[in-house]
């Protein structure tokens, strides 16, 4: 079931996921025109569903912003733009880690931090000057295609450095969440990204995808215009009972990012070896964080995450020589 759009306000409006935005065109035909926006509005309000947008670093007018406050919405924003957006979800790059003058009088703010890939080394750091500010923070690599066994243990690494300080943090009475953390630690089963089932975007030229990423990667394959039906060719393979090894894995943080498995393994169903090992650096430091909040006493009431002895439930598979029909068994 739908529960929120996405809408993307201009061609260079910030990224929050495993994809890079475009630039600005020259003539200014990069924002979505007013009567596309009025309709996504229009969509939202009939369907009941909340509206994220996201912005561009620079200011859009007063019509935009009309038309943004008529609805129930989260914004998402550069960094930079935050002045202008109070109570925004604010995009870090990790290129551009903000100082501490740049923090100061930030408080219970949410952050989504962009990790490139080549800037892994500075994860542990940087999550350390955004925690104490933050009411959240979900992290997200940027450029997940290529990355090897160097980046899933300089991963690893960096989310066994942080440790203490979350479980530091852990003790205040309104404690950050890390997405990379401690989500894991609440969930009991699969809470992925879901997009095309949970959510739709609108691009900057007002046409519907599946989410942004798919706008950047080839405006043409848009889900067509915004109206009642929306048909989703193949829609069954973004669901998680058609992704037979996800249904074997138990790494309910992952996003199972279908952009990514369409990129990788042009697939949607199917995940890259890529998105596993991170997701499963993340469900072992996870796990090592559980313990450790035990041992300092707190924790009650959290499952248990089981030891595992592989990095990709894919390898599972194979060893099980698991064919289609045990899948369908599952
Ligand atoms: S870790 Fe891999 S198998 Fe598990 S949910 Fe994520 S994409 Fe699917
Ligand atoms: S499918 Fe979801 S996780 Fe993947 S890029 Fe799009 S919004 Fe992000």
């Amino acid at each position: 079931m739908l529960k929120y759009l996405l809408v993307v306000l201009a061609r260079d409006a910030t990224s929050f996921c495993h994809y890079e935005a475009g630039g600005r065109r020259r003539g200014g035909a990069d924002m979505i025109p007013l009567d596309r926006l009025e309709a996504a509005v229009l969509f939202a309000l009939k369907n009941n569903l909340k509206v994220n947008f996201l912005y561009p670093g620079r200011r859009l007018g007063r019509a935009y912003d009309k038309l943004v406050e008529s609805v129930d919405h989260v914004k998402i924003v550069p960094f930079a733009a935050r002045s202008g957006h109070p109570g925004a979800i604010l995009v870090v790059e990790s290129s551009e880690i903000p100082g501490a003058a740049d923090l100061a009088g930030l408080r219970g703010e949410n952050f989504i931090l962009r990790l490139r890939r080549a800037d892994l080394p500075l994860l542990a750091a940087a999550l350390k000057r955004l925690l104490p500010r933050a009411k959240r923070i979900n992290v997200v690599l940027a450029d997940v295609a290529g990355c090897g066994e160097a980046e899933y243990a300089e991963y690893r690494r960096q989310l066994e450095k942080i440790l203490p300080e979350v479980l530091k943090l852990a003790a205040r009475p309104d404690p950050p969440e890390l997405n990379v953390l401690t989500d894991r630690l609440a969930l009991g089963r699969m809470n992925n990204c879901e997009a095309g089932l949970a959510h739709l975007t609108v691009g900057p030229n007002g046409r519907l995808y599946l989410c942004p990423a798919f706008y950047y990667a080839d405006p043409h394959e848009s889900l067509g215009e915004i109206r009642g039906e929306i048909g989703i060719g193949n829609r069954r393979l973004l669901e998680l009972k058609c992704a037979p090894i996800c249904r074997i894995c138990d790494a309910y943080q992952c996003k199972r990012c279908v952009f990514l498995n369409r990129a990788l393994t042009l697939e949607l169903n199917t995940p890259s070896a890529e998105q596993c090992r991170l997701a499963h650096v993340e469900r072992e430091a996870s796990r090592l964080y559980l313990g450790r909040l035990r041992e300092s006493g707190s924790g009650e009431g959290l499952a248990d995450i089981p030891e595992i002895a592989y990095q990709d439930p894919f390898d599972v598979a194979v060893e099980k020589k698991m064919s289609i029909a045990d899948f369908k068994k599952l």
